[in-house]
């Protein structure tokens, strides 16, 4: 085993690799650029190497550097982590022309499996089930539109060099093949420098399910069963769980072994995924592979008790893998949140700024259901709009896929996350759902399920009380310290619905008694200052999110945000007199909906549009962004020209009725 590592990439995945090789006595070197100055991987490695301006580019994704700094540092060996250089078939090579080891696959099953057209070929040849579609290069937009039809609508537009969901649209006719084939183009120009792109049938009804598997230099290749990750928005993975809820065991070994056949095919070593997308006759087709340690394999190792990060160390060190295929285990389920920095209340756009507060639930390996929290962050931490925006992988196991789901419940509500806007609600909404519960999923889910977007989350009428009563109780336990005499009773109000509770309090019993004579026990040891109240109410474990406000506490519970007022009953009578202030009406102007350039506007003053019609197209994160009117209109003003650089909700034109 080599004795010193360099991890050549950043945040959680660093973290993760730098814990593994520290538990085995290798010493761990980090990179850094200027924004990760005091980033947690720089911390945690026992050494770390400032390579560059905070850019990727001049960074994380430079060749150059990296190869630099293993030479200084004398770095044995390099693990590329996932994203920046980790399928970058010229960085292996780099670093092994420098007889440092790499901890990943052969330069030439990266080169093979990198680029979407040609590891179809090869998938094909192997015997592997691929997606219907056209394996060459499209010329024009008029040449997909052809192709598209042949195919047979609807059809999926790819670049050959994607990844991350960029680069790739669906087309269910003439116009958005043509439209899809140009976006894609010029996504994929900008993404990955390499614009060829090919069609496929779009499978419909899909659910993403994908194979582990890991690979030693001694031709020994093994499946560790399967991840399905059909919650997906705008094809990137959100929530992901072992096994799948789908899949009988003959078809996870077929498409375990099929995955197998495709590694060995390519002389595969080390950990990788073979992806698919499944129909829901459990028809199975290749997607891609993906060379590298994958996003979501803590849920694999959590079902398996292997550590993925420590066999690909012994591959890489030449050794045997330790175990056999019929010794892979596939016990309980496990199931991953990711925790982007991303406003669900706005079509989930990425957001930016300090972590003012950051603490997630403990993390418990002992006693099941089990919780892990895979992060790179720390209260205090920078969220900037250079790199990926995901904070945490927030993981369950239990022994049945329901018990790690109520798990998950409770460990988003337990998780206080102050600073930047982010998905825990969202999250949380989903685990509530029914549909989520029962595994009928695909990656249409959150399209599906979300049509309109997300608003936040009603909480049906037992709950809401529970939060009234919570409210109550806190409010009662503030006052208590101030003036421990017997209170009045109080009222607590939550939008337009109001609960009236006298209350008695014995320890961390709390009798509330309503107007009715109906009694509610509330049992709570939460103090003032508390952030989190856990309490039990009528029988039922609630963990709250809270804060206090003037007169009454936000409460933040299962994806809703309420403000719940608690107020003497006199005054609570006169509050619906209070006038109610209205929003602004900004129907007028078309508003940038991120932070981010435009690219083109396609309209001019005086203009009419129609329902439908492109107005602009903005670019954040590397993805284009057609803006089209809501209805017909007559274009007063433009206020903006392409290249201009805009904040979120800043004027891009403005309408006039017609
Ligand atoms: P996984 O398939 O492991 O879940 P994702 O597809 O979500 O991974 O991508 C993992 C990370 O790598 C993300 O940060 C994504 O933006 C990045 N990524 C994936 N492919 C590429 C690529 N070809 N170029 C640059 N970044 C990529
Ligand atoms: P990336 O490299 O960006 O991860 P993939 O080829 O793995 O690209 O596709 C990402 C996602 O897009 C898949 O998980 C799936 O949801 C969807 N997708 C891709 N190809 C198809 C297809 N032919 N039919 C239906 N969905 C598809
Ligand atoms: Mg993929």
């Amino acid at each position: 085993m080599f004795s010193s590592l360099l991890i050549a990439n950043r945040g959680e995945i660093a973290c993760r690799v730098i814990r593994t090789a520290r538990r085995m006595g290798i010493r761990t070197i980090a990179v850094y650029s200027d924004a990760d100055r005091d980033a947690v991987h720089v911390k945690l490695a026992d050494e770390a190497v400032h390579i560059g301006g905070s850019p990727a580019r001049d960074s994380y994704l430079s060749i150059e550097k990296i190869v630099a700094a293993c030479k200084q540092t004398g770095a044995e060996a390099v693990h590329p982590g996932y994203g920046f250089l980790s399928e970058n078939p010229a960085f292996a090579a780099a670093i092994e022309a420098e007889n440092i080891i790499f901890v990943g696959p052969p330069v030439k099953a990266i080169e093979a499996m990198g680029d979407k057209i040609t590891s179809k070929k090869i998938a094909a040849a192997a015997g592997v089930s691929t997606v219907p579609g056209h394996m060459g290069l499209i010329a024009d937009a008029e040449a997909a539109v052809t192709i598209s039809r042949q195919i047979g609508y609807p059809v999926m537009i790819k670049a050959s060099a994607g990844g991350g969901g960029k680069g790739m649209r669906i087309a269910h006719s003439d116009a958005e093949a043509r439209e899809g084939f140009e976006r894609s183009k010029s996504e994929a120009a900008s993404s990955f420098g390499d614009d060829r792109i090919f069609i496929e049938k779009f499978i419909t009804e899909p659910r993403h399910i994908e194979i582990q598997l890991i690979g030693d230099a001694h031709s020994n290749v093994l499946y560790l069963n399967e991840r399905e990750c059909s919650v997906q928005r705008r094809n990137q993975k959100v929530i992901e769980e072992a096994p799948s809820p789908f899949l009988d065991a003959a078809t996870r070994k077929a498409m375990g072994e099929q995955a197998v056949a495709l590694a060995k095919a390519v002389g595969y070593t080390s950990a990788g995924t073979v992806e698919f997308i499944v129909d829901k006759h459990r028809n199975f087709y290749f997607l891609e592979m993906n060379t590298r340690l994958q996003v979501e394999h803590p849920v694999t190792e959590l079902i398996t008790g292997l550590d993925l990060v420590e066999l690909m160390f012994l591959a890489a060190a030449g050794e045997k893998l330790p175990l056999t295929q019929e010794e892979v285990q596939l016990n309980g389920w496990a199931i991953e949140s990711r925790i982007y920095a991303e406003d669900p209340f706005r079509n989930f756009l990425p957001s930016t700024g300090r972590l003012t507060r950051y603490h997630p639930p403990a993390e418990n390996l002992v006693q099941p259901p089990f919780i892990r929290n895979d992060t790179g962050v720390a209260e205090g931490s920078e969220i900037t709009t250079y790199y990926d925006p995901m904070i945490a992988k927030l993981c369950t196991w239990a022994p049945t896929r329901i018990e790690a789901i109520e798990a998950m419940e409770d460990a988003l509500d337990e998780f206080e996350l102050e600073g930047v806007g982010n998905n825990i609600p969202f999250l949380a909404a989903v685990m509530g759902q029914q549909r989520f519960r029962e595994g009928r999923l695909t990656t249409g889910y959150i399209a599906e399920e979300f049509p309109n977007g997300f608003s936040g989350v009603e909480l049906d009428a037992d709950s809401l009380t529970h939060l009234a009563a919570i409210a109550c109780t806190s409010a009662f336990a503030l006052d208590h310290r101030l003036y421990p005499t017997t209170p009045e009773p109080r009222a607590v109000i939550i939008g337009d619905q109001r609960w009236d509770f006298s209350v008695r309090a014995d320890g961390i019993e709390y009798w509330l008694t309503a107007p009715d004579g109906k009694k509610l026990l509330v049992e709570t040891g939460w103090k003032p200052g508390n952030t989190i109240c856990i309490a039990r109410v009528d029988g039922h474990l609630h963990h709250v999110r809270i804060q206090r406000l003037t007169s009454g506490f936000r409460l933040r519970h299962r994806g809703a945000d309420l403000i719940a007022k608690v107020l003497l009953p006199r005054v609570a009578d006169l509050m619906p007199l209070m006038p109610v202030k209205l929003p602004p009406d900004l129907s007028k102007f078309l508003l940038c909906p991120m932070p981010g350039q435009i690219v083109r506007i396609d309209v001019a003053e005086g203009d009419i549009v129609e329902d439908g019609q492109t107005l602009a197209i903005v670019e954040a994160m590397k993805m284009e962004n057609v803006l089209k009117a809501e209805k017909r209109a007559k274009i007063s003003k433009i206020r903006v020209q392409p290249g201009s650089v805009l904040a979120v909700d800043e004027v891009i034109l403005e309408f006039e009725a017609v």
